[in-house]
């Protein structure tokens, strides 16, 4: 089972960097998706010397969320002790390009998933990665994004951790959580499990995200 975990800003993923970071051999390759397309994206995906779970992450589907994007060119400079970590940035080339949220066609990358490989751009680009994760089998995917802090009364999930499931990853997120308390703004995150219509679950049940946000 995939359990994925949306980062609304780069801080966490930077922590997460130092959960894997270790003085061990690099094995760095890359591969692309849509390749040959106007919608072609890069895979980075950095071994470890020995066996391991896979941890697979998604930047810039949101492509004037410039954090998750600079926070995934650092991972890829990362070396690990074990395991598989597979980076795919920008997933929303077009838009990142041109500084905003949507693709070339104006869809929102982020409410098309499982996506279509015959459909609209953001339906081809979300199969593609979509397909992609199911093949890898990764143990946990993040879903790099950037929005506002969080602050109370406002509908603004900044600082957030946000995971579909605790179950298996609770001492990784504590983790995290605990990683990000005293790093770039002095605002910790918090962490949230998607309830009620706007944030739960499958993708697949309410408008095709492959997080939310
Ligand atoms: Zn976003």
């Amino acid at each position: 089972m995939i359990r994925r975990i949306l980062l609304p800003c780069a801080a966490a993923i930077l922590a997460a960097a130092g959960l894997w970071y270790a003085a061990a051999g690099r094995n760095r390759t890359t591969y692309f998706l849509l390749e040959g397309t106007s919608l072609e994206t890069e895979v980075c995906e950095i071994r470890g010397k020995d066996e391991g779970l896979a941890v697979y992450v998604v930047a810039g589907i949101h492509g004037d969320e410039t954090a998750g994007i600079l926070a995934a060119e650092r991972l890829k400079r990362s070396r690990i002790e074990r395991g598989t970590l597979y980076i795919l940035s920008t997933a929303n080339g077009y838009g990142a390009e041109n500084d905003q949220r949507k693709t070339e066609e104006e869809r929102d990358l982020n409410r098309n998933f499982p996506g279509d490989p015959e459909g609209w751009d953001a339906e081809r680009i979300a199969a593609a990665i979509y397909g992609d994760i199911e093949e890898k089998q990764p143990a946990v995917v993040l879903d790099l994004h950037e929005a506002r802090a969080a602050e109370v009364g406002k509908d603004a999930l900044g600082d957030s951790l946000i995971c579909q499931s605790l179950d298996g990853i609770g001492d990784m997120v504590l983790e995290l959580l605990m990683q990000t308390a005293f790093t770039l703004y002095g605002s910790p995150f918090g962490e949230h499990q998607p309830h009620g219509h706007r944030r739960t679950g499958d993708s697949r049940d309410h408008g095709g995200d492959l997080s939310r946000r």
